[in-house]
């Protein structure tokens, strides 16, 4: 079953065709890599998807139901859930409050002024903190952790809308190559322990071949290959476009990551 299909998606910025009918599908359960150079059109997709910029042309389908002309918040309540490269979380408020915040603002009507926020949904803010491995830190302030540490918060605040597909603009942008392969395995293991899907960009080849389940690639507006990492790193038209010369593709598919 596919919880996204896009279909025939174009967007032009004057004369640049930022994205020139793409089509491709997220299946449920999938961790979906979309990689090219910069400049491709990856975040303009990503933009429309989430409601954020409307496409000239194409349809974008949750779960079948078309979600083009939606207001963010709307794609968002509909169970799309995304990242920020800009890390979205408040310094002074403490981990758990940041958590508690973005579970109030899902339950809207539960939260009443005036009462401390200490009290609402501490216990699954805490679950939460748990899944991406920062329970420890729960009641430090978000200003003292490390930027490595801020992504996974930022994590466990995506986490909880219960997202059923999550959008991952280059998430690890800005992390050393250790921290990347560590963020993304983490959020690997959260798609399968619960059953969401993730589109996601990231740079790195050797993080991209070694935990996606399938990656899409985009040059110039158009997507040139659909396939999984063998695929992608043999398919002839990326090895050119992508990165110039096939050999440098094979030998960071083959890195130990
Ligand atoms: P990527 O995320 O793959 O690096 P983008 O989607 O950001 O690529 O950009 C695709 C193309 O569209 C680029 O040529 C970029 O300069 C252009 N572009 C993106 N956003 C805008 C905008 N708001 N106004 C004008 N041009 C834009
Ligand atoms: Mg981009």
């Amino acid at each position: 079953m596919n919880i996204l299909s896009v279909r025939n998606l174009a967007k032009a910025f004057g004369g640049v065709r930022a994205v020139n009918n793409v089509s491709f599908d997220v299946a449920s359960g999938e961790f979906l890599a979309l990689i090219g150079p910069n400049g491709a059109g990856k975040s303009t997709c990503f933009n429309i998807i989430n409601g954020q910029l409307p496409p000239d042309q194409g349809d974008v389908r949750l779960l079948d139901r078309s979600i083009v002309g939606l207001p963010p918040r709307e794609i968002w309540r509909l169970g799309v859930g995304r990242t920020f490269q800009v890390a979205a979380t408040f310094g002074s408020m403490t981990v758990a409050e940041n958590i508690q915040l973005a579970l109030v603002s899902q339950h809207g009507k539960a939260f009443r002024f005036g009462a401390a926020l200490r009290h609402y949904h501490a216990q699954r803010a805490l679950d939460l903190l748990r899944q991406v491995g920062m329970a420890q830190a729960a009641h430090r302030a978000c200003k003292e952790l490390a930027y490595g540490d801020v992504k996974r918060v930022e994590l466990a605040i995506a986490l909880a809308n219960n997202p059923r597909l999550l959008l991952m603009d280059e998430p690890t942008a800005g992390m050393a190559p250790r921290e990347r392969n560590d963020l993304i395995a983490l959020v690997k293991r959260l798609v399968l322990e619960n059953n969401i899907s993730v589109l996601f960009t990231e740079h790195s080849m050797d993080v991209v071949f070694a935990h996606a389940d399938r990656i899409i690639v985009m040059a110039r507006g158009r997507l040139i290959a659909d396939g999984d990492s063998a695929a992608i790193r043999d398919n002839p038209e990326v090895q050119q476009v992508y990165l110039g010369t096939g050999r440098s593709l094979r030998s960071r598919a083959a890195a130990p990551s």
